[in-house]
C-alpha cells in the first residue's frame, strides 16, 4: 500500500495501524535521511512487513506518478492508497499569496489526482481497490482566513465522488475521512499564533480553538482516524463508496 505524507502526523499513525495489521508500505514524506531511515527500520522491525521510502515532492505531478510506479516496482502492486499529504496557510484573501494558494491546491488537490490516476489501471485489471482521502471538515464547510485549504478540500471529495462512481462495480472503492482538529504540526502553529495574538498559554490556545469550533472539546486522536481507514479497507466496508466520513466532535453538526 502506499501512504503520502507518512513521516509525521496522521500519516504515520495511519502507517503503524497498517504495518501492525501485516500491510507492506510505500512511505512517502519530508523529512531528515537519519530520522527517515530510522523510522522505516523501525516499522520494518516491530511489524515484520516490508517498508520502502520515496522523497517524492508532491507539489508536482511526475513525482506523484514516480511515486506510484516506484511502489509498483517494489511491490508488484497497490491494493491500498491513502492520499494524506496536506499543507495549510492561514490569511485572508485578499492577502493570501498566490504562491501558496498554488502550492496548496497542488499537494491537496492535484497530487491526490495524479496519485489516483496512476494506481486505477492496476486496480482495475485485478478487479480490487482500495483509496482513502484523508480530507477535512473543511471540504464539508469553510472557516475564514482558509481560502485555499477550504478549496482544495472540497474539491478532494467531489474527485472522491468522481472516482467512487466511475469504478462502483469493479471492487474498487474511494472513500474520504474529514477529521476536525487533531494536534499535529499542521495547527501548532495556529496554536501558537493564536496564544501570541491573546497573550494566553498555548494549552488555554488549544482550548480556545477546541471551544470555537468542536463541541467535543477534545482533538481527534491519530489512532481513531486509522481505525476508520482500516474499516474502509476492510471487507465489511465493500459497499461503502463516494463516503465523505466527518470524525469531529460535532463540528459539521452545527
Ligand atoms: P503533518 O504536517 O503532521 O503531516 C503532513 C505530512 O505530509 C508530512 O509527512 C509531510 O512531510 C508531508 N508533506 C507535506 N508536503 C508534502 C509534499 N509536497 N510532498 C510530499 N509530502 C508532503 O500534518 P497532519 O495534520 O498529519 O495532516 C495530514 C492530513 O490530514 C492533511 O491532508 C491534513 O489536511 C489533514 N487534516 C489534518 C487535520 C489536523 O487538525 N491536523 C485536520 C483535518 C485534516
Amino acid at each position: 500500500m502506499v501512504i503520502t505524507g507518512s513521516t509525521s502526523g496522521i500519516g504515520l499513525g495511519l502507517a503503524e495501524a497498517f504495518a501492525a495489521a501485516g500491510c507492506h508500505l510505500q512511505l512517502n514524506g519530508f523529512g531528515l535521511p537519519a530520522q527517515i531511515s530510522h523510522l522505516v527500520q523501525g516499522i520494518e522491525q516491530r511489524f515484520r512487513v516490508r517498508v520502502s521510502y520515496s522523497p517524492a515532492d508532491l507539489a508536482y505531478a511526475d513525482q506523484c506518478t514516480a511515486l506510484i510506479n516506484d511502489a509498483i516496482t517494489t511491490f508488484g502492486q497497490i491494493d491500498i492508497l491513502i492520499n494524506n499529504a496536506g499543507i495549510q496557510h492561514v490569511a485572508p484573501v485578499e492577502a493570501f499569496p498566490p504562491e501558496k494558494w498554488d502550492a496548496i491546491l497542488a499537494v491537496n488537490l492535484s497530487a491526490p489526482f495524479h496519485t489516483i490516476r496512476a494506481v486505477l489501471p492496476g486496480m482495475q485489471r485485478r478487479g480490487y481497490g482500495r483509496i482513502v482521502n484523508i480530507a477535512s471538515v473543511h471540504g464539508l464547510v469553510a472557516s475564514t482566513n482558509k481560502a485555499a485549504y477550504v478549496a482544495s478540500k472540497h474539491g478532494l471529495l467531489g474527485l472522491t465522488k468522481t472516482v467512487a462512481l466511475e469504478n462502483a462495480g469493479r471492487g474498487i472503492t474511494c472513500n474520504a475521512i474529514c477529521p476536525g482538529f487533531v494536534r499535529t504540526e499542521l495547527i501548532a502553529r495556529q496554536i501558537e499564533e493564536r496564544a501570541l495574538e491573546k497573550g494566553i498559554s498555548e494549552a488555554e490556545a488549544e482550548q480556545d480553538l477546541l471551544r470555537e469550533k468542536q463541541p467535543s472539546g477534545e482533538f481527534t486522536r491519530i489512532g481513531d482516524i486509522a481505525a476508520l481507514a482500516m474499516f474502509l479497507c476492510s471487507q465489511e466496508a465493500a459497499n461503502m463508496t463516494g463516503a465523505c466520513l466527518p470524525i469531529d466532535g460535532g463540528w459539521t453538526s452545527q
